[in-house]
Order: structure tokens, then C-alpha cells, then sequence
């Protein structure tokens, strides 16, 4: 059965950074998570940080601008926390291929899990296209990324992916 990497903060766990999770109920998840596909993992926490923890947002590029090297990740009191977050993506990337995942739903607008956009490093709310570092380390390891608001083309990605096997 293919497996999906998820967001452990879509699937109900308390990980985010305000201590809260994003739970969306969306039928689809809550089905392939009846079908044992989900493996939930949170970056941020497994990169060391605390729940509750500082928001911190990508400051010089986005996530592929932080593998290398040209961005980091900055607390709003200017706590440079980039080692933490490509650690946790490090630890994503592990367990996708422990599993032998080949898609990820991961959450929107996040700084390691944003797969689309992300805040703009202002902290302002103002946001600007790019992935965040989780998402961009998976993508360039081969790994099909979306967010929860993509679950059509994450359905349409699996359906493949189990018809080729
Ligand atoms: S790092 Fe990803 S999984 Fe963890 S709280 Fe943020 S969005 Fe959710």
C-alpha cells in the first residue's frame, strides 16, 4: 500500500508552534487514515524545537534558498534557528524513505511544511510564493508535495502511483 507523508498538525497533533494543532477534518484524510496510509511527522519538533515555541519565519529566500546555504530561518526576537529546521526536514526525508513514501500533504504557509507560499521573513502576515524547507527537501528527493488544500491532485497523484505500483 502506498503510504503518505502528512503534517502531524493535520492529523490532530498539538506540534504547532502556538501549541494548537490544524486539524481540518477533511474526508479524504480521515479516509486514508482509516486505510493505515498516513505517516504523521512534525519537522519542526523533530528538529528539536519546543511546543509551545517562538514563530519563526524564512528570512533571504525560501526553503530550496535555505538547503543552500543563501537563507535562514529567524525567531521574530532574531533567534537563528536554520540548523533546527533542516534537521527536522533531514528527519522527514528519513522517515519518507523508510517508508518508501513517494507523496507528501503537507500544511500550507508553514516554513518547513509550505508548499506553495510562505511568510515573507517581514513577519508582517505578508506572504510570497516559495516552499518551505521540509517541503523542498522532499521535493528534491523525488517526493510528490502538496498541501491540504490540493487533496484532488494528491488523490489523482496516488491513484497513479498505485496503478504503476
Ligand atoms: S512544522 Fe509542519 S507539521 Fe510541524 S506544526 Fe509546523 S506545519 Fe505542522
Amino acid at each position: 500500500m502506498e503510504r503518505i507523508l502528512i503534517s502531524a498538525c493535520l492529523v490532530g497533533q498539538k506540534v504547532r508552534y502556538d501549541g494548537e494543532d490544524s486539524k481540518t477534518g477533511q474526508e479524504r484524510i480521515e479516509r486514508w487514515h482509516q486505510e493505515g496510509r498516513l505517516v504523521a511527522v512534525c519537522p519542526e519538533v523533530a528538529g528539536g524545537l519546543g511546543v509551545p515555541r517562538p514563530a519563526a519565519e524564512i528570512v533571504g529566500g525560501d526553503g530550496q534558498d535555505v538547503l543552500d546555504g543563501d537563507g535562514r530561518l529567524v525567531t521574530e526576537e532574531g533567534e537563528d534557528v536554520t540548523d533546527a529546521f533542516v534537521s527536522g526536514a533531514q528527519h522527514a526525508l528519513k522517515v519518507a524513505r523508510k517508508h518508501q513514501i513517494r507523496l507528501a500533504v503537507l500544511k500550507s504557509k508553514s516554513p518547513s511544511c509550505g508548499a506553495r507560499q510562505i511568510y515573507d521573513g517581514s513577519f508582517t502576515g505578508v506572504r510570497r510564493d516559495g516552499m518551505g524547507v521540509t517541503a523542498a527537501l522532499l521535493r528534491r528527493n523525488g517526493i510528490a508535495v502538496f498541501n491540504e488544500g490540493e487533496l484532488d491532485e494528491a488523490a489523482r497523484v496516488l491513484q497513479r502511483l498505485e496503478d504503476v505500483g
